[in-house]
């Protein structure tokens, strides 16, 4: 089923100008970039759209790197780009990420670990929403 997800650019990948190679990647696997742009979130934006990790301990460290530089913003869409997206950006930690996702080729780190993906179609929607008001599957 075509589906529509969030994925974000975060601020490590921005500033190391890796925008054209995650893109690319996304792109060789037939995944369309239906929107983009580029955008500096504010720490009450990035609190808002993280707010369900809220109660986590490092929702202040998360809220502020998000909030520390620019960040590119884009609805994927394809055949179950949610799942997919989430294969292509490999595990949270780049440490466990499998060989030649997203994570594995540039996160730096468990908090710069390069981009954000939407992790059920039902959140996707929230977070479609967040950015591009009307894209939401
Ligand atoms: P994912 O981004 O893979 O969906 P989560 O939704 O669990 O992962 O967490 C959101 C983001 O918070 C992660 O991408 C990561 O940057 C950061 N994060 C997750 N767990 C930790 C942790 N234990 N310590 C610091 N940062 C974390
Ligand atoms: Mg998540």
């Amino acid at each position: 089923m075509i589906e529509r997800t969030l994925s974000i650019i975060k601020p490590d990948a921005v500033e190391r100008n890796l925008i054209g190679q995650i893109i690319n990647i996304f792109e060789k696997n037939n995944i369309v970039i239906r929107a983009i742009k580029r955008v500096k979130l504010n720490k009450k934006d990035a609190e808002n759209f993280y707010s369900v990790h809220k109660d986590r301990p490092f929702f202040n460290d998360l809220c502020q790197y998000m909030s520390s530089s620019d960040v590119v913003v884009m609805v994927l869409e394809g055949e179950n780009a949610v799942l997919k997206n989430r294969e292509l950006m490999g595990a949270t930690n780049p440490k466990d990420a499998a060989k030649g996702t997203i994570r594995n080729l540039f996160a730096l780190s468990l908090d710069k670990n390069s981009v954000h993906g939407s992790d059920s179609k039902e959140n996707a929607n929230i977070e479609i929403k967040f950015f591009f008001k009307d894209l939401a599957n």
